[in-house]
Formats: C-alpha cells, structure tokens, sequence
C-alpha cells in the first residue's frame, strides 16, 4: 500500500515521509491528508454476483446462527470452549490431550489457506468471510432500508437534526445493537455452548455476573465493528489480508480490471460506435466510475490488485450493467489472473502452488492417520501424593495411584484395569470397578499389591493395562515403590 516513493521530510534526518496524494499506493482510501477517516457510502448493487453471493450468504448465516443447536452423534457442531478445555469439531471431542491433532488440523487449516489463496486469491473474504456476509448482507441492507442508499445516506448525514432524522438514526442503531447482541450470544454459545447460554439468560442476573458481562461486551464489539469499524477491520486489523501480498502471484484469481481492454478510458458520447472508439485510441471503460461508487473500500479496482480489495464483486456487477447499456461484452471487470490478462493465459498449475498441494496431501494424511488411531479412552496413572509404601500384615507391600480416564466416545463405557506385569493384585478403591460416563473424566484411586519376591530394590516397574469389554486400549507404565534391599 505504501510502496511506491515519496519525497523525504523537510525536516532534516526525519525518518517521516510525506505522502504522494496523487498516488494511490502511497495512502489508504479511507483516509483523508489530515488523517481523518474518510465514511464510504457505497452504492447499492445489483446483478448476477450479487444473487449468487445473496444465495451463498444466506446458507452461511442459517449455518452460522443453527450452528451452535446442530449436534452430531449428540455432540455440537463447533464448541471451542476454552474456559473447560473442551473443543469440539464436527462432533468430535478433543481433550487438552488431543492437543498434538489440533495443532496438525490447525497447521492443515493454514496450509489449506495458503493453497487457496494461491489459487483463488480473496475468494474466502469476498463469499465467506463473516465479517463481509455480515456487514455486506445483513448490516449494510438495513442500512439502505432505513437511510436508502448513498446519495440519501449522505444527505441525511449533511442534513440538521429534525425528529425524522433522528427517528432514522434511532432505528437503524437500535438494530444495530439488537443485531450485535444476537451475533455477539451466538459466538458465546460457540464457547461455551447453548445451554449454558440459557442458564446466563434464565437464572437470576446475580449469578451469571461475568456471563452478562461477556454477552454485554460482545454485544458492544460487535456493534463497534459493523456501525462504526466496518471495512477498516479487513484493511488494519484482519492478518489474511495483510498476507495477500505474499501468497498472491501472477497466477492467482483475483477481481481484476482488464486495462488492455478498458484502456484508454474515456467517456462514451451518445450513439458513439464501439469502431469509433477504438480509431480514437479509446478502449471499453466509460470513466463512469460506477465501480468505484460501489465499492465498499472506497477502491478504484482498476488502478490494479489492492490490499483493501475484499473480492465482494460489487464492481464486477457494476461494470458488466454499464457494458450492457455500452453494448460492449462483460467482463471488463471480472475474475482473472494478472497473466491472464496480460498474456491470455489459462489458470496454470506452476511450482508454487504443486508444493503447496503436497505439503497439503502430507498433512491431511498425517491428521486423517492420527484421527484414525487415536484411542478411545485416555489414560493416565499417578502415584497418589504424599503416600509412600505400606506393608500389609501378611508380608505383601502395596502403593497408591490415581487413575484418570477419559471416555471421548458418547457412549458410557466401562473400564477394567489389569495389573500385567509383574504379577500382583490390583483394586479399585471405592466403587470396585470403573464405568466413565460419555465425553467424562473419572478419577479413582487404584491400590496395588506386591509380593516381596516381585519387588526389586526401591523402585519395581509396573504395566497396567486398560480394557474395555476385552479389548485392551491402553498400556499405562508406573513404578512400585518398596524399601531398599
Ligand atoms: S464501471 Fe466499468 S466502465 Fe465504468 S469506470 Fe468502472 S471499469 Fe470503467
Ligand atoms: S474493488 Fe471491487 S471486488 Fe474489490 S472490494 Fe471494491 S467492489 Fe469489491
């Protein structure tokens, strides 16, 4: 963004660069020379993307808003729920012990990323991204609902407090806020899942101080970011965008103008020929600007690819309304490779992204090979704090563990421990014997007994194994402790 030269500073041996104004690359569009942020008003936009993308956001947010309500084989959908510790994707359990798989998963997602957007340049961002689906087609249409689009938006902003404006301004943030509130509960409910959610909301206020104060919080970040932050969280904050120049090449799809199509641009007199324009070194963009009007970056795309750029295809749209009633093809702003541009040339399969696809094959075969073997009970033995070792009255020496078990399946599952080596006696203290409720950790103390002649001086190694209707799930290795020969 900041890229290309400036003249230096007056001020001698200031590293402060002044700002070429008249080139794009040497400010945001969002701001103005003294720094003050610049409001967008894009225009409304209509056409073939739009559906499509409207279509696609729909079946996001229903995703979204089910999704902490959808279960599988009993489990939700998505749980990240970090103040217990249990993380659940796709139904499936992850315990802190799992954490080896999730960071693979993770790594995947990463690389998954890379891949795509190597590929695919901001597809993600333009279709899928939240913060677009909810800002472009949620947020952004009550907007227009209320204030109508641009031109009126601005108006109204210019225009003195009357009681039909500030009626307006009420409504729109009273649902702003209202809207905030329900995205904020359902990213609480992915945390710590809905009916924990609904015991905040039920139970008296005094109990759940800290659960109000997170839905509280939630409800005024979001509002902060769509009433107020909006396109300024994709060009400061979002880390995806800021990699877009090291993961896009020559190669990669993105929105694109054709200049060697649309240049030299220049306004289309009436009933002008398309042959005319081309004898007067004229191409097929209008310099109607309405792709920048629609834009919700405040972008002009045809000065090339930009960090701002989202891939919304608001101007794709725009432009191919204008071609239209041109009477020219579509296209002029359309997805497209720089090469494609420039040379003609297809979607190519180069180096980069075939590296990229291998390091992405290995990963998801390391990951879908640990999925595959990861057991379905955890276990692990401790010898129980502060005891030592005890000699029973008929000779034999015992110790005291603590065995934890972690069931992952949603099924309750009974466990047996044997003593395998050496021979001993082995018994569960309490209830006998161990059945671990689904998706539960149960901790029992597990006492152990020696004869001397199994003992070795001071320390005896131990192998237990953990059974379940038979079939053994686990080895678990410990030491005995006796007194020294
Ligand atoms: S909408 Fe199309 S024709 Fe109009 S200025 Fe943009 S690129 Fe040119
Ligand atoms: S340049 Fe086009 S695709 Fe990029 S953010 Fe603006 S309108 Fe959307």
């Amino acid at each position: 963004m900041n890229s290309s030269p400036s003249k230096p500073d007056s001020a001698a041996g200031s590293a402060a660069k002044t700002v070429d104004w008249s080139n794009f690359r040497d400010h945001i569009a969002t701001a103005d020379e003294q720094g003050r942020r610049k409001w967008i008003y894009p225009r409304k936009v209509s056409g073939p993307w739009f559906r499509r993308r409207t279509w696609f956001s729909w079946l996001l947010l229903f995703i979204m808003f089910a999704g902490p309500f959808l279960t599988i084989h009993g489990n939700p959908l998505l749980l990240m729920n970090v103040v217990e510790r249990k993380f659940v994707v796709l139904g499936q359990i992850f315990w802190p012990q799992d954490m080896i798989i999730f960071a693979v998963a993770l790594l995947l997602f990463a690389v998954g990323i890379i891949v795509f957007t190597t590929a695919f340049g901001r597809l993600w961002c333009g279709w899928a991204c939240p913060q677009t689906v909810m800002m472009e087609m949620v947020f952004r249409k009550v907007e227009y609902a209320i204030e109508g689009d641009a031109p009126n938006q601005r108006a109204l902003n210019r225009a003195p407090w009357t009681p039909g404006k500030v009626f307006k301004k009420a409504l729109k943030h009273g649902l702003f806020f209202a809207l905030s509130f329900a995205v904020g509960n359902v990213l609480l409910s992915y945390i710590i899942g809905w009916q924990a959610l609904y015991q905040i909301i039920t139970d008296p206020p005094a109990q759940h101080l800290v659960g109000l104060g997170f839905m509280l919080a939630f409800a005024l970040l979001f509002y902060g970011i769509f009433a107020r932050f909006r396109e300024q969280a994709c060009t400061f904050v979002c880390p995806y965008g800021r990699l877009q120049s090291l993961l896009l090449d020559e190669n990669s799809i993105v929105v694109a103008y054709d200049y060697k199509r649309g240049e030299k641009r220049g306004p289309r007199r009436r009933a002008q020929q398309f042959g005319e324009r081309r004898y007067a070194g004229l191409g097929d963009c209008v310099a109607c600007n309405q792709c920048v009007s629609v834009c919700p970056t405040g972008i002009d795309i045809r000065n090339g690819t930009q960090m701002e750029c989202v891939h919304c295809t608001a101007c794709m749209d725009a432009c191919d309304t204008v071609m239209d009633k041109t009477g020219s093809p579509r296209g002029l702003i359309r997805y497209a490779s720089l090469n494609g541009i420039e040379r003609r040339q297809a979607l190519r399969f180069t180096p980069r992204l075939a590296g990229y696809v291998v390091v992405l094959a290995v990963l998801a075969t390391v990951l879908g090979l640990m999925l595959y073997l990861r057991s379905d009970v955890e276990a692990t033995v401790l010898r129980a704090p502060g005891s030592l070792f005890q000699q029973m009255p008929d000779g034999h020496f015992s110790n005291l563990y603590t065995v934890r078990v972690v069931n992952k399946t949603s099924r309750e599952m009974p466990v047996e421990l044997r003593l395998e080596n050496p021979a001993g006696s082995l018994s569960v203290m309490g209830q006998g014997r161990i059945v671990v409720a689904p998706q539960k950790l149960s901790e029992n103390s597990v006492l152990i007994e020696l004869e001397p002649a199994a003992m070795k001086s001071g320390a005896t190694p131990l192998v237990l194994g953990v059974y379940s209707d038979g079939k053994k799930l686990e080895t678990l290795k410990t030491a005995f402790i006796g007194p020294r020969n």
